[in-house]
């Protein structure tokens, strides 16, 4: 058993996960389900719980039932022989919540109370989408187990020489942390190289991709990540000179994609604009990391266009997932830019309801170093776009299974890992009590 101290309004009761003994005793449902985390078959048969007096949400609404757990998955039979009860005393229970875009758990600095936090913010999955690979070997055997998260890794961002996310590495790497500083180094820096091939690798051609695919699987990545900004302009856009304002050429970005879909990887690609989602569901990515426009950037849309419903069914299709970061995004605007902002709210709303409508799952991520996914969740809150059940699924359901499409998560029902948040009050009471 997890057993996580209460925090802020949650009160969380973890029961973790314990053994599904390979081919035995699994429900008959559990064999056309995908399987458990290695971790939970791997441990030893659990004890099993009888959870009664919770108000349960099915998806839809919240129950009062009583659930029972075995061998670390739900069930809702009484199982013959029960070792404990736990009286959940009225608590409002929901799958635990998950974060699908973040840049941190690439280092031990830092490391426990980061785990800490999202543990107390109730988040228990996490998708780093970029990170440095050697920080996140170091940081790897103190998750993915009981009482801590489950992460999924990119590992390097895959770009072109110089491009985004160079900067966001390579000066840190140099001990330059004031981005003051970046502008009059810019020619030491761009002649860095600290952590190529670790946080960012530099494609600027198909032999190159050639040549340095292999390095990029011996890291074993979960899921890859790769940088569209104004790709299809990648040879005739105007530059400043600065680094990190272009990413991948087309050609090469769908090179990568399908080679990774060869390996059964999953693709996320980094996009500035309208035209950028086009372009990458031409070339079959599975996610996007930012909905167009997340910096606020309007003009970018004047030019490439907003989304249409056509761009977003062509993507619905096939399944795509979004990390639109609203939250970030209104962190570019300056507070008397209020009238703009709200012009900037009302369009991340529309773009995130036509996303729905469209059959495009839009996943909660924050992007934000050092916080949990709550901030992102509370925006799509306050743009009024779902009501609080579709908020939740999203955020637990959705978001979870899309960061690990091959497990049980997300749901309290029969055969699912038996992980779960219990609150002190409904969620639609609890979103004044997070801050
Ligand atoms: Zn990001």
């Amino acid at each position: 058993m997890k057993s996580v101290t209460p925090a802020l309004l949650l009160f969380l009761i973890s029961l973790l996960l314990s053994a599904l003994p390979d081919g035995s005793q699994a429900q008959p449902a559990a064999a056309r389900l995908p399987r458990p985390a290695a971790y939970v078959r791997a441990n030893s048969p659990s004890r099993s719980w009888e959870l009664r007096n919770g108000h349960w949400f099915d998806g839809q609404r919240f129950k009062d039932r009583t659930v029972f757990v075995r061998n670390g998955l739900f069930q809702r039979r009484r199982p013959l022989h029960v070792d404990t009860v736990v009286d959940l005393r009225g608590q409002w229970v929901v799958p635990p919540f998950a974060e699908a875009h973040n840049h941190m758990l690439d280092g031990t600095a830092g490391l426990p109370e980061m785990i800490r936090k999202y543990l107390a913010d109730g988040v228990y999955y996490v998708q780093v989408l970029t990170n440095s690979r050697s920080g996140a070997e170091q940081a790897r055997p103190f998750l993915n187990r009981p009482q801590s998260v489950d992460v999924a890794y990119a590992h390097g961002g895959l770009t072109s020489t110089l491009g985004h996310p160079f900067m966001a590495y390579e000066p840190r790497a140099m001990g330059l942390y004031d981005p003051s500083q970046w502008a009059t180094q810019q020619n030491r820096i761009a002649r860095s190289r600290l952590r190529e091939n670790d946080a960012y690798w530099f494609l600027d051609s198909l032999p190159a991709v050639a040549a340095k695919w292999p390095h990029i699987m011996a890291g074993r990545p979960d899921v890859l990540k790769i940088y569209l900004l104004h790709a299809r302009e990648y040879d005739t856009r105007p530059r400043s000179g600065k680094p990190g304002e272009q990413g991948l050429r087309p050609a090469v970005a769908a090179e990568i994609v399908r080679r990774a879909h060869a390996k059964g990887l999953r693709v996320y690609a980094h996009i500035e604009t309208a035209d950028d989602f086009r372009l990458g569901v031409q070339m079959g990515v599975d996610g996007f990391a930012h909905a167009p426009t997340y910096g606020g950037n309007l003009a970018d849309t004047l030019v490439s266009g907003a989304l249409t419903a056509a761009d977003l069914r062509a993507a619905g299709r096939r399944g795509i997932v979004v990390t639109p970061t609203v939250w970030v995004g209104s962190t570019y605007f300056a507070p008397a830019d209020s009238a703009r902002l709200r012009a900037f709210r009302a369009f991340q709303g529309r773009q995130l309801r036509a996303m729905v409508r469209h059959g495009v799952r839009p996943l909660v991520g924050a992007d934000w170093w050092g916080e949990t996914p709550v901030g992102e969740a509370l925006a799509w809150e306050e743009l009024g776009v779902f009501d609080h059940a579709m908020l939740l699924r999203l955020w637990s359901e959705t978001t979870a299974q899309a960061i690990f499409p091959g497990r049980r998560i997300g749901r309290l029902v029969p055969g699912y890992e038996a992980s779960l948040l219990g609150c002190t009050d409904n969620y639609l009471c609890v979103r004044a009590k997070f801050r």
